[in-house]
């Protein structure tokens, strides 16, 4: 037991809660405070009687997180509110009505989208990811849910080393996965450098304490080279009249981490270790210009290389990041990444998005155009609902680490797309119906073709013809998300069309062959044109890829067979749908008719002899025997009705079969023993494999076993549920 001194602990939560205003009263507006201390009384009270795993008062976790969103993003008011009782709805008796009466609309609004994702996002798991898409839904509402979304995060991670090991990976690994990339694709770069090493910290300690260390010894010699690095530029910028300021400072651990990993190399052969950044003062006006006029007082000093020149001051980032890089040489033979900004964009590279809006005013509308379109595209992937959750996540994660690239309209208006996109990307980002028709594109005056990738700079004119409609090569040709789904919408629109013309084919022909259109005909046709269903086969006539005279060949074969069976095997000459289907009688017999047609069971559901069952004709293999209980019946018989066969055991068996059982219990020693020796000395069943999980004293035990039908079973599990401990035992598929 820990002593608690709750004086102390009082104390201690008013200072931090008295730290909070001082912070945020740059941002306060008349009356901001007042509502700042309502939501904290409120949470305090709300959370009183709880405390984290660490043994701190739970308290301490809301006011962290508004800490984060006041110092780390640059948020205000409303956030700090909603941040104060961002755990309110979750884990105590508030309800969202009570936050909306107190604090309006908006705080409501974000508390919910909060709520909403408060669960742990499982990688690979669909119900999570589905909350993670439900969370970027909330983007296009308000991005504030996201942004303390991440502070909470951040305080998590923080603050893990009192979870337990299995939380830790859990938790760190989502952080890598969707957290961290985020809080790149937000600008917010300090944050998503700290959230990386909270992840490797906990998942390669040693990696981490290595590197940590090596940059701790390495300090002094380094603070030596760049004091000597950036004298002589220090002096020429104060000898012009700039106010500036130089740092120089170690990359994060984890991506010195990932450039030894990548590069196969010791820490102390990482060459860019750091990166010297110089920050300027000076008039919105003259940002550039005196971006550049400092470029070239370094390049004096220094030679560049130019393949490492980087310029998002012209261009920014989509996230808004602007900054001039460029690599030179150091006296020492050493290459120094070199940055260089003005304080406006420092402060928007660190605290990302929420510096914006205090620059809103200026003439920076670019950099705010640039992460509207990106939420934008957020809510265009949102939209198309026919991928699935994980599919999502994963297109959107790829969406997040993609590099852009920058072409231009022939009006000279700039299009921004990801990395390797093509002219028919291009043509799709302009608009749907352009897109549908392209015929290709003259990038740069020069004629292309649709799958041309395009490079910065490009300016691209798409040429588009009415005649033209997409087809499937196209989605080899895009990346977009954007595009390909356009493009399916439209394939699925003309297969539905052609399909529809091939039907009327398929009914017109048949007709003057004088064969009933009937699911039973359609069944022989997809058999024989070796398709999957009837409407692929309306389809690939209907498009003309199967000739319609080719029914007739069809109706000549068929006729043939007829009387084939007829002469030769005068027993099976009914074919063997008609034998099994026709009518109530006539059913499949299992055992007997073995040599007649052709089945199997099912491997879903191991149909022993005893089981309702029935036969499924499927395309290639014959019939398969289901179990009426088998989870995949349900699809089965109200998808393909006509495909389903009755079928029935015959009385004569005497092969095995294979069945599951599953049995659960209180823990007991020597209980796995009294089970095995019921089934394999009692009964002298054959078992295949037996898999055992105790866990809390309780037992649950899965064994697969040879049986010979169901009162086999039956017996069975009545005899294991005299077991001494055991509490059920059922049959499972
Ligand atoms: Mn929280």
């Amino acid at each position: 037991m820990i002593e608690v001194d709750l004086e102390e602990e009082k104390k201690e939560i008013i200072r931090r809660y008295r730290r909070l205003l001082r912070h945020a009263k740059p941002v306060l507006k008349d009356g901001d405070a007042k509502i700042i201390k309502k939501a904290f009384y409120m949470s305090m009270e709300a959370h009183k009687d709880m405390r984290r795993k660490s043994g701190e008062p739970y308290i301490f976790h809301p006011l962290e997180v508004a800490q984060i969103c006041v110092s780390e993003i640059g948020l205000g008011t409303t956030s700090i509110v909603c941040a104060l009782l961002h755990d309110v709805v979750e884990d105590t008796e508030i309800e969202l009505s009570e936050i909306e009466r107190a604090y309006g609309k908006k705080v409501a609004t974000i508390i919910d989208g909060l709520t909403k994702i408060s669960g742990v996002f499982d990688q690979g798991s669909s119900q999570q990811a589905e909350n993670f898409r439900k969370m970027l839904f909330t983007l296009s509402d308000d991005v504030r849910v996201i942004l303390i979304k991440l502070a909470d995060r951040l305080h998590n991670m923080r603050t893990l080393e009192s979870m337990p090991r299995d939380k830790q990976l859990k938790i760190a690994n989502e952080t890598i996965y969707l957290y961290a990339p985020l809080a790149h694709r937000l600008g917010l770069y300090a944050i998503k450098s700290e959230l990386e090493d909270l992840y490797l910290k906990y998942t390669e300690e040693d990696s981490y304490t290595h590197i940590a260390s090596k940059i701790n010894a390495t300090r002094d010699a380094r603070n030596k080279f760049i004091r000597n690095f950036i004298k002589p530029i220090r002096d020429e910028l104060n000898g012009q009249h700039f106010t500036c300021e130089i740092k120089g400072r170690p990359k994060s651990i984890h991506s010195i981490h990932n450039k030894m990993r990548k590069q196969n190399v010791p820490f102390e052969e990482v060459y860019d270790l750091f990166a010297i950044r110089i920050i300027i003062d000076t008039e919105l006006e003259n940002e550039k210009a005196a971006c550049w006029q400092v470029y070239s007082i370094v390049t004096d000093y220094y030679q560049p290389n130019p393949d490492r020149l980087r310029d998002w001051i012209s261009i920014p980032k989509a996230n808004g990041y602007e900054s001039l890089h460029t690599t030179v040489m150091s006296g020492k033979g050493q290459w120094v990444e070199v940055q260089i900004r003005t304080r406006r964009m420092d402060e928007i590279a660190e605290k990302g998005y929420a510096a914006h809006w205090k620059y809103k005013e200026s003439k920076n509308g670019d950099a705010d155009k640039g992460l509207e379109m990106w939420i934008g595209k957020v809510r265009e992937i949102l939209e198309q609902n026919d991928t699935s959750a994980i599919e999502f996540v994963d297109d959107f994660r790829s969406n997040l680490f993609q590099e852009e690239v920058f072409t231009f309209t022939p009006k000279g208006d700039l299009v921004t797309l990801p990395n390797g996109a093509t002219a028919l990307d291009f043509a799709f980002d302009i608009h749907t119906e352009v897109g549908a028709h392209c015929l290709g594109a003259k990038v740069n005056q020069k004629l292309v073709p649709l799958n041309y990738k395009l490079k910065n700079g490009d300016q691209i004119e798409i040429l588009t013809s009415k005649k033209q409609r997409p087809n499937e090569d196209w989605l080899k040709y895009v990346v977009t998300s954007k595009a390909k789904s356009k493009i399916k919408d439209s394939l699925k629109e003309e297969k539905k069309q052609f399909a529809a013309e091939g039907k009327e084919v398929v009914q017109r022909k048949l007709k003057q062959l004088k064969v009933p259109f009937s699911q039973e005909t359609l069944i022989q046709l997809t058999e024989f044109f070796n398709v999957k269903t009837p409407t692929d086969l309306f389809y690939l006539i209907g498009k003309g890829k199967i000739d319609h005279s080719e029914i007739k060949r069809f109706n000549e074969k068929k006729e043939q067979e007829h009387k084939y069976r007829r002469v030769s095997d005068p027993k099976a000459m009914q074919s063997k749908i008609k034998k099994v289907r026709e009518d109530d009688y006539d059913l499949l017999l299992i055992g007997e008719d073995m040599d007649v047609v052709d089945y199997k069971f099912a491997k879903c559901c191991n149909p022993i002899p005893g089981d309702d069952v029935f036969g499924f004709v499927t395309v290639n293999d014959g019939i398969k025997i289901h179990r009426t209980t088998c989870p995949n019946a349900a699809e089965l018989l109200s998808n393909y009705g006509y495909r389903v066969v009755k079928a029935k055991w015959t009385s004569s068996q005497d092969d095995s079969f294979l069945a599951g059982l599953k049995i659960i219990g209180t823990d007991r020693i020597g209980l796995i023993n009294d089970v095995s020796s019921v089934i394999s000395g009692e009964l002298k069943v054959n078992m295949r494999s037996i898999t055992i999980n105790t866990e809390g004293g309780i037992f649950e035990g899965e064994i697969e076993l040879y049986v010979s039908d169901t009162e086999h079973v039956d017996q069975l599990i009545r005899n294991l549920e005299k077991v001494q401990g055991v509490v059920s035992v059922s049959r499972h598929t």
